[in-house]
């Protein structure tokens, strides 16, 4: 399997290889092309198997792609547990955003630090907001970014939002998204509290092993 087969672009593919990305993982060869289609996923994937290109690069192209607007609104909203996450996230998508036409925004936002600069980052848009839930609330609530335009949602390592404090905020947050999106589930394990949240937010999902 190569990248070109999955869909990624050539010029995207060359500037993937400079990266040191030579072939896809496992979990990239399967999950690009149901990314490119649309599809909502359930993803089982362990940290090191690549996940975070395998939802990123399909993304990412697919954003390049579109034409620009006058305005820049969230179209891709990435949900993530941690700050830890949120800035290595942030770190790997602005580098494959570099290597694509666009000029594609990408700001990472979380909970732990002042919330003034995220705010003044947040100025004149994003086009792909990494986020922990809390904090992404906060700024939702000082009107500083809006949700009503996401057409994508990716929750990474899901397994560890679902105690009741995150269940609790990821639910305000899934009620200021369209219903009208795609939807894609990363965790590492699939427990009954990560199923319901499948349930929930997923439509005829595919399961994608590896
Ligand atoms: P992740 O599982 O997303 O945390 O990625 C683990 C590491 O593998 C990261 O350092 C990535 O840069 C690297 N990586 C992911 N996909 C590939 C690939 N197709 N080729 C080479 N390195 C990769």
């Amino acid at each position: 399997m190569n990248f070109p087969l999955l869909g990624i672009n050539d010029p995207f593919f060359h500037a993937l290889q400079t990266l040191g990305y030579k072939g896809p993982t496992k979990v990239q060869a399967a999950v690009i092309p149901l990314i490119f289609n649309r599809e909502d996923l359930r993803v089982q994937s362990k940290t090191g198997s690549g996940k975070t290109a395998a939802y990123a690069l399909p993304i990412l192209q697919r954003q390049s792609e579109r034409p620009a607007s006058a305005v820049r609104t969230v179209s891709t909203l990435i949900l993530v547990p941690t700050r830890e996450l949120a800035s290595q996230v942030s770190v790997t998508m602005k580098q494959f955003a570099r290597a694509l036409p666009g000029e594609l925004k990408v700001t990472a936002v979380y909970g732990g630090v002042k919330i003034n600069p995220q705010m003044m980052a947040l100025r004149g848009g994003a086009d792909v907001v990494i986020a922990t839930p809390g904090r992404l609330l906060d700024l939702v609530s000082s009107n500083a970014l809006k949700l009503g335009k996401v057409d994508t949602l990716v929750l990474d390592e899901a397994d560890k939002m679902v105690n009741a404090d995150f269940k609790a905020e990821l639910d305000a947050i899934i009620a200021l998204l369209p219903r009208q999106r795609q939807t894609v589930m990363m965790s590492a394990t699939f427990p009954p509290e990560v199923d319901l949240l499948c349930d929930a937010l997923l439509n005829t999902p595919k399961t994608v092993e590896v």
